[in-house]
């Protein structure tokens, strides 16, 4: 059973997002018109309480996202990307409330997905990168409240695909050793998210310290199913050492070709090795742990749409093929052309992932990242 978070409530909120206007609205209405929400349980989010938000971020930040009538604020991110927007309260407690609500759902269920959450860069005290509430630090950290008895101590693993670096989440858990992130993502001076985490992390490394359980891969511009595929070996590995009882997948879609940013060049089939579809099949189907898929990035809305209904289809255990034609009676239908189809195939940019820079990512996680990982996981033996 896939649990598939959603409701109009949910929808009308999240559509409201000055970044994604209207992406839930699509996302949500091709994956209906796909039958989709025939073969998923589909379960209503509970809005977060100010307690439940409070796990994580500020009273001080709180007091203003929730408050009806918040003025822009420089002190908590609310200005340039982070606007104030009409139904900015019920936007943060309806995605935060879905999230968790998934969380919830793992109790009952192995597999549960929540597109409308992802959102990675907000801050304790501060919105960021378009993000105005922490879903995924508060998902980490009500997986790791859970006693369930076949999990008394639970592993929580967090992968995120999104162009962005997880700079949010990663630093959240950082130097904590409870908790691995992993992001994959473009890192470049000057692109965001700007933080000392996001190159290449390695031991020995003086400033800042290195913790191998927050893990970075930057890609070079252009990265492409082929350099996916090239790295997805060490996310294997990285699970495998780490056996997570649960792993959160953030699935921003936004280093999918033909996204605005027009960073990466990565394709959806899983017909391509390499491609978003194989890795959320392969982490779905070979990797350890219950699993919950989150949305986030993703600023080219058919293509988001398209993106998580596949990736719905492929934890439903049936692919769509990615010939399927965009139904008729999806109201946003000319916005799919002219292929009219689910695919979204890789473009013409050049990859710029040399095979040295790729060696370079590869031994350096062989050869002092998974060993590092493996002798903080091993037990000490007693000193005598
Ligand atoms: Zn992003």
């Amino acid at each position: 059973m896939v649990i598939y978070i959603v409701s109009s409530q949910l929808v009308e909120a999240a559509s409201r997002l000055p970044s994604n206007k209207n992406r839930s609205k699509i996302v949500h209405s091709l994956v209906n018109s796909l039958g989709l929400l025939k073969t998923a349980q589909v379960v209503r989010p509970v809005p977060a309480t100010a307690r439940e938000l409070r796990e994580y971020h500020s009273d001080d930040y709180l007091d203003v996202v929730l408050d009806d009538n918040a003025l822009p604020s420089t002190l908590h991110g609310l200005t340039d990307d982070c606007p104030v927007f009409p139904g900015l309260p019920s936007y943060v407690q309806l995605v935060a409330g879905a999230t968790l609500t998934a969380v919830k759902a793992l109790q009952i269920t192995d597999v549960a997905i929540c597109w409308d959450g992802g959102r990675h860069h907000a801050q304790k005290s501060a919105a960021s990168g378009f993000c105005y509430v922490a879903d995924c630090v508060l998902a980490i950290l009500a997986m790791r409240r859970v006693k369930e008895i076949h999990y008394p101590r639970p592993r929580i693993m967090y992968i995120d695909l999104d162009l962005h670096f997880s700079d949010a989440v990663s630093q959240a858990f950082y130097l904590q050793n409870s908790v691995l992130t992993l992001s994959i993502h473009h890192a470049s001076p000057g692109f965001f998210p700007v933080s000392p985490l996001a190159p290449l992390q390695l031991p020995n490394q003086p400033d800042p310290p290195f913790d191998p359980f927050t893990l970075s891969i930057p890609l070079q511009p252009g990265a492409s199913c082929s350099t996916y595929m090239a790295v997805f070996p060490l996310v294997q590995k990285v699970a495998e050492v780490f056996a997570p009882t649960h792993i959160i997948v953030q699935c921003g879609v936004d280093a999918l070709s033909e996204d605005p940013h027009a960073m990466f060049n990565w394709s959806l089939s899983l017909d391509h090795p390499g491609s978003m579809g194989f890795y959320i099949h392969r982490i779905l189907t070979t990797f350890p742990g219950k699993k919950l898929l989150l949305g986030g990035g993703g600023y080219n809305s058919p293509n988001a749409a398209r993106a998580w209904a596949y990736l719905t289809s492929i934890a439903l255990s049936d692919p769509l093929p990615v010939n399927t034609e965009i139904p008729y009676d999806h109201p946003v239908f000319p916005l799919y052309g002219p292929s009219f189809t689910l695919d979204v195939l890789e473009g013409t940019m050049q990859d710029q992932n040399t095979p040295e820079y790729l060696i370079h990512i590869i031994d350096s996680f062989t050869k002092h990242v998974i060993p590092a990982l493996e002798n903080a996981i091993t037990p000490k033996a007693p000193q005598c």
